[in-house]
């Protein structure tokens, strides 16, 4: 197996001039763990938003085990195993927690193929009204094999949230605390088997415990071999989780090593962890 999972060139995006992401290169192992830091409005979700296929860049190529998928879409990026979540969160809000695994597995080639242009269509472009009327009204097809490999899918990503999904399984997201909505996010990414898992600040909001659980979380999909691209703004749970940690400011990475080196370089204390 290569060394390089995803591979990141030269990449970038301008909003009307302004260079949100400036010719950046990295790279994220295949059992890595990389954050991404800075100040605020340097460029960090840019950059996921770029690596998801979220949003098209300017110039530069991003691929995913030696493959291109800079000009891909979301939907055939995360075919190709890249999963994320949201900044603030995304969940259908209507439908249960195991509903809403179910979606994360759907858009991945297992699913049926008439299912998964659907899904293309409706959930991973975000039109949750039309993907959860979908669900309520049509029900979610496939063969009796597919069924079981669904439901053993749902069970094992309910599992990792035991305690605190567990109860909820057949609850309406809506219902759900802010940290429980959070982690049906993750457990929907992680539905689809990725390669690559990309979290967006994913403890923002929340308070120390929850802090806690997630980094634990990380920790044990670490121990797992999951290869995840993280960008959060609590640096001591960067710091424990990271194998990298690439600093940006301004759009462009000012610096990038192991945790402790980048806590030492002047040049991060200056740009960030001083102010
Ligand atoms: P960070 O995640 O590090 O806070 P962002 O990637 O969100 O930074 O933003 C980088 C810069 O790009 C900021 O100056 C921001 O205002 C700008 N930016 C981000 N998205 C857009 C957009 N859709 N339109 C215009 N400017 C944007």
């Amino acid at each position: 197996m290569s060394d390089v999972l995803l591979q990141v060139e030269k990449l970038e995006r301008h909003f009307e001039g302004l260079k949100a992401v400036d010719g950046i290169s990295f790279t994220v192992g295949p059992h890595e763990v990389v954050s991404i830091i800075g100040p605020n409005g340097s460029g960090k979700t840019t950059t996921l938003n770029l690596v998801t296929g979220t949003i098209p860049a300017n110039g530069g190529t991003i691929t995913l085990d030696g493959a291109d998928i800079g000009h891909a879409d979301t939907a055939r990026i995360a075919e190709d195993g890249v999963a994320r979540t949201f900044q603030n969160g995304r969940v259908f809000a209507t439908l249960s927690v195991a509903d809403n695994i179910e979606v994360g597995i759907h858009s991945t080639l297992r699913a049926s193929r008439p299912f998964r242009r659907l899904s293309r269509l409706f959930l991973l472009r975000w039109i949750p009204l039309l993907a959860e009327l979908y669900i309520a009204i049509i029900g979610t097809p496939g063969s009796r094999r597919e069924r079981a490999e669904i439901d053993k899918t749902i069970a094992r990503e309910i599992q990792r949230f035991e305690a605190r999904l567990g109860p909820r399984r057949d609850d309406p997201a809506y219902s759900l605390s802010y940290a429980n909505r959070r982690r049906t996010e993750i457990a929907r990414a992680l539905a689809l088997g990725p390669k690559l898992l990309v979290l967006d600040e994913p403890t923002a909001g929340m308070n120390q415990s929850e802090t806690a659980e997630v980094l634990q979380q990380l920790l044990d999909l670490k121990a797992e071999g999951q290869a995840i691209l993280l960008v959060e703004h609590k640096l001591d749970l960067v710091m424990s989780v990271s194998d990298r940690v690439i600093v940006m400011d301004g759009g462009r990475i000012i610096a990038e090593g192991r945790p402790e080196q980048v806590r030492r370089d002047p040049a991060v204390i200056e740009a960030y962890l001083g102010r």
